[in-house]
């Protein structure tokens, strides 16, 4: 009776099933349900309940799984392939035994937030605090948006705060516990980037820029805003962003007929190489949420686009970096799952902003002008059209936008949260050599840095609630560095009006057909240039220079 048992296990281990398959088969599962689960929350407001479905996973998001990838990716005689498919699991672990270890804070300061409520002196109910970025945004009154901010800092600092400076702790005793050697160690070994070189340059690119940002904010502030840069405070960024002047430019169903135009100027259909339609749900649903979304479902047959159409130029732009996503998921052909759904997210990240850097761009503002003119003839509206002054002056906006957000992300961000999550003093020596022992001033004093604006009290009180989890911080700070430089290159490569060539959307194709496999640095070397901010530098520099007012013109 002895023999064929033997047989059967040897048989069994001749067939020997990979150990990595079925805890890679189960998070594949999970993640499909999860995204799926989410598409229905973003659309049609049913209840989030990720958190059950995490119930019975114990052992997939064990400290010993995680060992155990750590262990298989080292492993000799793997492909470079297999061996980097297993970091980014490990890596994916990591991350959401993190997230899911300190989700009771995030899930107590949410909570929180969505009960709080503000009162303003001129408003007769209360306001939640939820709605206060919209609010801000939408009020004229300077003085106003001072005292909005003011009271967005008091729920911060008797509410959040507290909360998430216990997350914090939390979150960098767990890194620890899982082997890394400190939570600065685990956010650089998933992002695959080192934060002190990528600082380095930033702390460069803030002095290199610094000229011509001043003279931007000073410029922009007085024409969109009425207000000289003497004046300016923080709590007037979020107006000013938003671009109310140029709203009308914007009208809120142009997100996707537009999109669809600016991909096929590049030869590029809004299909998968599945043969499959991304699918765009932009009904208007009261339960819908507001902030456009992207996901791959299924990579690539599976690609879904949520937006509520609202007017102006932010939420459009959104809509062009969440297309970003979706052609990337749908163009990717590899059928590696972790280089379809998990990796870094720095490539992803860049494409999606560099179809939004289009639009400080004056030859796409035109190409759009042209589209406005065409759709308006079809569709028999009369949606304005913009001036040369106009695509002037709204390109030098948004100059100054990508600009700000490099200087927020690229130096004060990764400063700021290179102290805060308790990383070593020799990360950012020589980029910022104050005392840096009580995070809240630090953070008052980089931000007034990169924003050129005094922070006051209330402003330094975001010092919480401003701040991304495992570096995330970092790969947007690589993600603008990679749209400047791929914007770049296509420019270089294609000519000024790139977005007219075929030849922009083939190279956009493959570039994205490894999926996250292929990082910003492989994306560079196929530009022939280094991964830096040099590009972006160049880039802005040209786009101020060429906006600037013809003599004689009102600037
Ligand atoms: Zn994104």
């Amino acid at each position: 009776m002895l023999a064929p048992l033997l047989l059967v296990s040897a048989l069994n281990l001749g067939a020997a099933p990979d150990p990595l398959a079925a805890p890679r088969a189960e998070a594949e599962a999970l993640v499909l349900i999860q995204q799926t689960l989410q598409w229905y929350t973003a659309t049609v407001g049913e209840t989030s309940i990720q958190a059950e479905t995490y119930l019975g996973h114990d052992r997939l998001f064990s400290k010993e799984t995680i060992a155990r990838f750590r262990k298989a990716a080292k492993e000799p005689g793997i492909s470079a392939d297999e061996r980097r498919a297993r970091e980014y699991f490990q890596a994916y672990l990591a991350n959401e035994y993190l997230s899911q270890s300190t989700s009771k804070y995030d899930d107590r300061a949410q909570n929180a937030a969505l009960q709080a409520t503000v009162r303003l002196p001129w408003m007769k109910d209360p306001v939640p605090y939820k709605q206060l970025d919209l609010i801000v945004a939408d009020e004229k009154d300077a003085g106003r948006r001072a005292e909005i901010e003011k009271a967005r800092s008091e729920i911060q600092k008797t509410v959040l705060n507290p909360i998430l400076a216990e997350k914090e702790a939390m979150a960098q005793k767990l890194a620890r516990a899982l082997g890394y050697r400190s939570y600065v160690e685990l956010s650089e070994e998933s992002r695959r980037a080192q934060l002190r070189p990528f600082m380095v340059e930033g702390k460069r690119f803030l002095d290199a820029t610094d000229a011509m940002f001043k003279e931007l904010l000073a410029e922009v502030t007085q024409r969109e805003l009425g207000i000289p840069a003497a004046q300016l405070r923080r709590s007037d960024f979020n107006r000013l962003f938003k671009a109310p002047r140029h709203e009308r430019f914007f009208p809120a169903d142009i997100a996707v007929p537009s999109f669809k135009a600016f991909l096929a100027g590049m030869g590029i259909d809004f299909k998968t190489v599945a043969g499959t339609e991304v699918r765009v749900d932009d009904a208007v649903n009261p339960l819908k949420e507001p902030r456009a979304a992207c996901w791959g479902i299924r990579v690539p047959s599976d690609v879904r686009v949520n937006v509520k159409p609202l007017p102006g130029l932010d939420s459009l732009g959104v809509f062009f970096h969440e297309g970003g996503h979706a052609v990337m998921f749908a163009n990717t052909t590899t059928k590696v799952w972790e280089f379809q759904q998990l990796g870094p997210g720095a490539l992803t990240e860049g494409l999606g902003e560099t179809f939004r850097y289009a639009w400080a761009d004056p030859v796409w503002l035109r190409r759009y002008r042209s589209f406005v003119q065409a759709h308006n003839a079809e569709t028999k509206r009369n949606d304005p059209l913009m001036s040369d002054q106009d695509i002037r002056e709204l390109s030098r906006l948004q100059a100054l936008y990508q600009l700000y957000y490099l200087r927020r992300y690229a130096y004060a961000k990764l400063v700021y949260e290179s102290v805060l999550h308790g990383g070593t003093p020799s990360l950012w020596k020589g980029i910022y050599d104050r005392p840096t022992g009580d995070p809240m001033a630090l953070y008052r004093d980089v931000f007034s840095t990169a924003y050129a604006v005094p922070m006051d009290e209330s402003d330094a009180l975001r010092f919480r609630t401003d701040v991304d989890d495992t570096f995330y911080s970092l790969d947007y700070a690589r993600s603008f560095a990679l749209a400047h430089l791929m914007s770049e290159g296509m420019r270089a490569k294609f000519g000024a009006d790139w977005y007219g060539s075929p030849a922009a959307g083939k190279l956009i194709k493959t570039i994205v057909a490894e999926g996250n496999k292929t990082e910003a640095e492989d994306v560079a070397k196929l530009f022939g240039v280094p991964f830096d901010l040099r590009p972006a530098e160049a880039r802005l520099r040209r786009l101020v220079a060429e906006t600037a007012a013809p003599p004689g013109a009102r600037n």
